[in-house]
């Protein structure tokens, strides 16, 4: 909680949850990329919050962007990133979107398979194409699972068909998962790259670049390691696996750029028993999986949630939405610690919610509006 955002909202009068993000904090956390990685571009994933003023600040501070759609493309040009700041990082594309893309001046785009290596070939020729690579996501808490990448020995011909086709064969990328806890999951991907690398060598293609992606995390209930010792210990293992053969490298922090400065201020609706026996009192906040905390789902991120009586005694609750769906809830698995004196009415601050909340949001499922944002 930063003083701008208590001042903010201890000024606010209008009613329902919103987030209020601190640009300073951003700034903050872009200062701390940049200089915890001298010789690696940053990309920020425009898709953890897109929010204009954001992306203008990013952009002075020279950020570039990874995106996802040509949306994203154009509001990181609105921004004022130059189209060479600019990644279309998403393996998942129509080919009329890359030729928009490319008629914006994108010229960097990832795949991960040859149909895919086809479409840019025609809609983008003579881009640089990076083949994302399958990656274990465990540690995450937010894991990417299968959907992304192909096998690492599938990539070399992946590369190779881009070379053929005209394309600049430019590197490899892969996601550790998002939120992912432990700075030594880059390693395994690190080795299988540097054996692509070798094997396209040994056919006359030279790689340049790896793209360690994002899975920066930000602080939840539990601490995380710092952004220096990320950069540390992956750049370690990529000097151990690519010996003086050091490639460039792109990182592309999403939440580690913003989760942090963003606090979403909610209010409690209702608290309530099942039975008169329950142990358990739920209560419902005005804000769910439906307006803001999407990543809820199976109760992958635990937020902290300050309320005004947090040094009262504690007991464990449920925690849900307002919505009238009963997967609006957000903690049951494992129960929530609230203060035994919570009252109906009282606002409650959820911490860490600068990333992955605004845009998660419905256009307005039961009639509760998307979630309010201000950025500061
Ligand atoms: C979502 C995404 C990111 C950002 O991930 P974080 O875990 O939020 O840092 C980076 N790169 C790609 C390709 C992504 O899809």
């Amino acid at each position: 909680m930063t003083d701008r955002i208590h001042e903010f909202l201890r000024n606010r009068r209008e009613d329902g949850p919103c987030l209020v993000l601190d640009l300073d904090v951003v700034r903050d956390n872009y200062t701390a990329f940049a200089r915890a990685w001298p010789d690696t571009r940053v990309f920020y994933a425009v898709k953890a919050n897109p929010d204009p003023q954001i992306l203008d600040l990013l952009a002075r501070l020279g950020s570039s962007f990874d995106t996802a759609s040509v949306n994203e493309i154009e509001l990181a040009l609105a921004a004022g990133a130059t189209a060479d700041r600019i990644s279309y990082g998403n393996t998942i594309k129509k080919e009329r979107d890359i030729a928009r893309a490319y008629a914006l001046g994108v010229r960097l785009f990832a795949v991960d398979c040859e149909a895919e290596v086809e479409k840019i070939a025609r809609a983008a020729p003579g881009s640089k194409v990076f083949c994302r690579l399958l990656c274990d996501n465990s540690g995450a808490e937010w894991p990417l699972s299968r959907k992304f990448g192909c096998a690492p020995e599938l990539a070399p011909r992946v590369l190779e068909h881009a070379h053929r086709l005209g394309l600049v064969a430019y590197g490899l990328s892969f996601h550790v998962g998002s939120q992912q806890r432990n700075p030594k999951s880059w390693d395994a991907s690190l080795k299988a790259a540097v054996t692509i690398f070798r094997e396209l060598a040994e056919r006359g293609i030279t790689l340049q670049m790896v793209n360690l992606g994002g899975g920066f995390p930000t602080r939840y209930l539990k601490e995380v390691p710092a952004v220096k010792t990320y950069a540390q210990t992956i750049l370690r293992a990529l000097r151990e696996h690519f010996g003086n053969r050091i490639p460039e490298t792109i990182i592309e922090p999403g939440r580690g750029m913003v989760g942090n400065a963003g606090i979403i201020e909610a209010e409690v609706v209702l608290i309530s028993k099942k039975a008169a026996d329950d142990k358990l009192k739920w209560v419902y906040l005005d804000i769910g999986k439906f307006n803001g905390l999407a990543e809820t789902m199976d109760e992958m991120i635990r937020y902290p949630i300050r309320t005004p009586f947090d040094d009262h005694e504690l007991e464990p609750c449920v925690i849900a939405g307002p919505s009238c769906d009963s997967v609006d809830v957000l903690y049951e698995r494992e129960p929530y610690l609230l203060p035994v004196s919570l009252e109906i009415g009282c606002k409650v601050l959820i911490e860490g919610a600068g990333a992955y909340t605004t845009t998660y949001s419905t256009v307005g499922f039961n009639g509760f509006p998307p979630l309010k944002s201000y950025v500061i």
